[in-house]
């Protein structure tokens, strides 16, 4: 199974990605994370990356698509995988195709997660992550257990430096702008699929399994 999820920052694709990989045996690839983990590490692409993901602007396509290019091709997609956060523009997705093509693979569904803008802004304002296992919380609706530490792991927990107020408008605005596009661009595929990013966690995993079927 080959999928991609699709929708502006914060409408939940990293909680609802961890229940798809769980339920369907695939792996995550978050270009977030892979590129998160390159700037922490200080290499090269991490130190070409870091000044656009500061400002919430795209990192160019030209390294984003080595990128996916490298990470799809590990042994660990064999059973299929889920992309989270990439495409994020025509160009990365008519490269995804011709990647797909050479290798004979077949994207499977592109599930777009739709949130209102002002949902969106308390949602990543309020969110805070934990910076060693990964988990997700938000100050209102899923606090920790105990004050900013990680529930999983002990960590203590940190607010990403792109979820600040400004960071997250320009984010949505290079959402609309570069990204949108994408929808009509898969609808036109009939592979898209288009849900309520809207109600609990386990409300909208159930909208995810009526579309990819309860297996
Ligand atoms: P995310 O965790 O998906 O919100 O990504 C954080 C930041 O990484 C984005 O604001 C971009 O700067 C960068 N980024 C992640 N994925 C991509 C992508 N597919 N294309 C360009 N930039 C990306």
């Amino acid at each position: 199974m080959i999928l991609i999820l699709l929708g502006a920052p914060g409408v939940g694709k990293g909680t609802q990605s961890e229940n798809i990989i769980k339920k369907y045996s695939i792996v995550q690839i978050s270009t977030g994370d892979i590129l998160r983990s390159e700037v922490k590490n200080e290499t090269d692409l991490g130190k070409k990356a870091k000044q656009f993901m500061e400002k919430g602007e795209l990192v160019p396509d030209d390294l984003i698509i080595k990128m996916i290019e490298k990470r799809i091709s590990q042994p660990d997609c064999i059973n299929g995988f889920l992309l989270d956060g990439f495409p994020r523009t025509i160009e990365q997705a008519k490269s995804f195709d011709k990647m797909m093509e050479e290798k004979g693979l077949n994207l499977n569904r592109v599930i777009y997660i739709d949130v209102a803008d002002d949902e969106i802004i308390d949602r990543l304002t309020l969110r805070r992550v934990c910076p060693t296992c990964g988990a997700i919380y938000h100050l209102k609706n899923k606090p920790p257990k105990q004050d900013m530490i990680c529930d999983i792991c002990g960590s203590k927990l940190i607010q990403r430096s792109d979820d600040t107020k400004e960071t997250v408008k320009n984010r949505l605005k290079v959402f609309k702008e570069h990204t949108k596009p994408l929808i009509e661009y898969y609808d036109k595929q009939e592979k898209l699929s288009s849900i309520s990013g809207l109600g609990t966690v386990d409300e909208v995993f159930s909208r995810i399994k009526d579309i990819l079927g309860n297996r």
